[in-house]
């Protein structure tokens, strides 16, 4: 076992946890971010991203998350390959957390960009076809779907941008949506319209994954939401795309959440309740969910996590020279 002290613990290395770094290391924090199962979060696993600002065209997804950990590395960031499986946060700073690998990590501040996952339905042969025909991400899954038919479950950006991204591999995507119109952005669901491989089911609601005969997903066993009539879709495959929960656990009983499970913070700010705990990126941030605002509020986290280490170090200074 070992221990990794710094003054700047990060969670996370998503655009909040890499933001965070990148003016953590630059303010001389010398900052550890523990990487997680994600390393460069949910943006690794999605295609085109055209609304970050500073680039004219597209970029990929995985290809920004890796200029953001180069940029952190290159300022001075240790990225660690970990998870984290316990904090402990009821002593104030310094923080310690542990790692699955069993080091240690202890922080002066610790900054959570722990980010949000994806969520599933809940429903009966879900969890069963899960990698046998039920999957959460096309852009890691789709290619397996080549020239079969798929279905795409939710009404959001990301079920939106899923189908699009299908409609490369596939003739046939349906998206089901259990109400009568999407909540995705008007140029999306402008482009999905005009696909003609798309096809929309309105106000349906999977009941059922049903295996075929192989033991892969045959079909979906609907409900109208509506009228409460019964159908059948038959599909190779099936995209769950129904938004994201924040990833809280490790924080449950030590910071305040919402219903939802976002951690509260300050308003205005990445302050949780525990001076030198700062949360950053959609893991407090149950409105916006961008990269840029994750990124934004990551800045925030650093820039309010070295305002917090001067006032320690000031009055720790104060303390010394009144003995
Ligand atoms: P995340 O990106 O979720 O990163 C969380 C990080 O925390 C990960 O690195 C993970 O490994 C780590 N972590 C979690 N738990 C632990 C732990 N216990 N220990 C250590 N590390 C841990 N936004 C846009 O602006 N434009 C887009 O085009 C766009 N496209 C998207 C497409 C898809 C398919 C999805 C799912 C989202 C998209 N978004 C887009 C939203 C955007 O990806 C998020 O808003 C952004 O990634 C949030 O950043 P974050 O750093 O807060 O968290
Ligand atoms: P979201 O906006 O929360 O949408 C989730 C969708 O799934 C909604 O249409 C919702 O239906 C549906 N849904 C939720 N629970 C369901 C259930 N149990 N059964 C059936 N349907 C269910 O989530 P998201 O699309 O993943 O987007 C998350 C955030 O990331 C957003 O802020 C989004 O803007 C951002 N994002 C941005 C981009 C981009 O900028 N290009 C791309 C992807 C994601 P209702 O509509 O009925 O509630």
């Amino acid at each position: 076992m070992t221990t990794h002290k710094t003054r700047m613990l990060i969670i996370g290395s998503g655009p909040a946890g890499l933001s965070a770094a990148i003016y953590g290391a630059r303010a001389g924090m010398e900052p550890i971010v523990v990487q997680g199962l994600q390393p460069g979060g949910q943006l690794t696993i999605t295609t085109d991203v055209e609304n970050y600002p500073g680039f004219a065209d597209v970029v990929q997804g995985p290809w920004l998350m890796e200029q953001m950990q180069k940029q952190a590395e290159h300022v001075g960031t240790r990225m660690m390959w970990d998870t984290i499986t316990e904090v402990d946060l009821a002593n104030g700073s310094p923080f310690v957390a542990k790692g699955d690998s069993g080091d240690e990590y202890v922080g002066d501040v610790l900054v959570i960009a722990t980010g949000a996952a994806a969520k599933w339905l809940g429903v009966p042969g879900e969890q069963e076809l899960g990698g046998k025909g039920v999957s959460a991400c096309a852009t890691c899954d789709g290619f397996f779907y080549r020239g079969k038919k798929v279905a795409v479950i939710g009404g959001g950006n990301t079920a939106v941008e899923e189908a699009l991204y299908l409609t490369n591999h596939s003739p046939d995507v349906t998206v089901i949506h259990r109400r009568d119109s999407f909540r995705a952005e008007k140029i999306l669901q402008d482009r999905l319209f005009a696909n003609e491989r798309v096809n929309v089911l309105w106000n349906k609601a999977v009941e059922r994954f049903m295996p075929a005969e192989n033991g892969t997903l045959g079909h979906l066993e609907l409900v109208d939401t509506v009228t409460g009539e019964k159908s059948t879709l038959e599909v190779d495959g099936a995209f769950v795309a129904i938004g994201h929960a924040p990833s809280t656990e490790l924080f449950a009983g030590k910071l305040e959440m919402d219903a939802s499970g976002y951690l509260k913070v300050e308003p205005g700010t990445p302050k949780t309740a525990i001076p030198g705990v700062f949360a950053c990126g959609d893991v407090m941030d149950h409105t916006y969910r961008q990269a840029v605002t994750a990124a934004g509020t990551g800045c925030m986290a650093a820039l309010d996590a070295e305002r917090f280490l001067a006032e320690k170090d000031f009055a720790e200074k104060e303390a010394v020279a009144a003995e």
